[in-house]
């Protein structure tokens, strides 16, 4: 049986798939056309968030039975077209959870200590003491707002670092939400009662712009949003209001509206703000997680 890697995998992911006897092609990112050529005689496709596997793609692939995606998103997946085939499609969205989670709480720390506001002054040459008056983590509240994968990990860590725990999610996980001493209130009481909102929900209708000027309203002066989720989640002209006018002390974005975001964008002049380039994910160790996952899978699958 024939593997298409066509996107870079972790070698372990590699090692998986030629253990189990199958023939692994590999070719970064192929275009389209290339990727038709290539599909011809495959029996499996992995991709990363790139390239898209279109209905054309599937159609030039007859002996096509499964596509993996080391990752979360399938965005680049015609799955309407892998459906009608009967073509499996797997994925690895609990790869990367660990990493985002830990991504988070060097946000929060990174804005409670001004940490990258201290450096900056430090290469200006300008010894900011004064103003970088932080705050402690201890004893203080986190509020998860989406309590999945991501929130549950994030909710241990908080546990470990004296925090209260407060929940919202439509969906509750009671038990989870027990083995973390964590509580579920509402949105609104939430966005009251924490010290550091953190945002774990996916994008959808009812999540877009969840977070607007009215909510963002609600949360103390003293606050602290990060938002490591997607986006658009987050209302970014309010938020830059709400950074600019106090409203909220601080915040920590990973992903954006637009990305990557553009450079003279309005974020990119607070200082209360720390931005980084969506690299939830991007760590070593769930990049191995994720192609190590899918690769299993795809034994799994071919392996009947
Ligand atoms: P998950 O599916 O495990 O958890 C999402 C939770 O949100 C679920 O418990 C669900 O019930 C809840 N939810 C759904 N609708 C909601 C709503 N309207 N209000 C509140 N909660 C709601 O997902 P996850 O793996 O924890 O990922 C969470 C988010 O993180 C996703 O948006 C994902 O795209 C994003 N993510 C970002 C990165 C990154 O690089 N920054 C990496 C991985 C995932």
């Amino acid at each position: 049986m024939k593997v298409l890697v066509a996107a870079p995998l972790h070698e372990k992911a590699i090692e998986v798939l030629k253990n189990a006897g199958f023939e692994v092609l590999y070719e970064e990112y192929p275009d389209e056309g290339r990727l038709i050529e290539l599909a011809e005689d495959v029996d499996a496709i992995v991709v990363r968030s790139k390239p898209k596997v279109t209905r054309k793609v599937i159609e030039a692939a007859p002996n096509l039975k499964v596509i993996g995606r080391a990752g979360v998103g399938l965005d680049n997946i015609d799955l309407e077209a892998a459906k009608e085939r009967e073509i499996r499609v797997v994925n690895s969205p609990a790869a990367s959870s660990r990493s985002v989670a830990e991504l988070v709480l060097a946000m929060m720390f990174n804005v409670a200590r001004k940490v990258s506001f201290a450096d900056r002054k430090m290469r200006e040459g300008v010894w900011a003491k004064k103003q970088c008056m932080g705050i402690e983590l201890d004893g203080k509240t986190l509020g998860i707002v989406g309590f999945g994968r991501i929130g549950y990990q994030i909710a241990k860590i908080a546990k470990a670092l004296g925090m209260k725990v407060l929940l919202y999610d439509p969906y509750p996980n009671e038990e989870r939400a027990k083995e973390v001493e964590g509580n579920f209130v509402d949105l609104e009481t939430l966005l009251e009662e924490s010290d550091v909102v953190t945002l774990h929900v996916p994008l959808v209708e009812q999540t877009y712009h969840l977070i607007n000027e009215e909510r963002l309203k609600l949360m103390k002066n003293t606050a602290i949003l990060i938002n490591a989720a997607r986006g658009a989640v987050v209302d970014t002209n309010a938020l830059v209001k709400a950074l600019r006018e106090g409203w909220i002390a601080g915040a920590g974005l990973d992903v954006y509206e637009e990305e990557p975001l553009p450079k003279d964008h309005p974020l990119t002049k607070l200082d209360n703000v720390v931005l980084t380039p969506h690299i939830g994910a991007s760590t070593v160790e769930a990049q191995m997680r994720a192609g190590v996952q899918v690769a299993e899978q795809i034994v799994e699958v071919l392996k009947g």
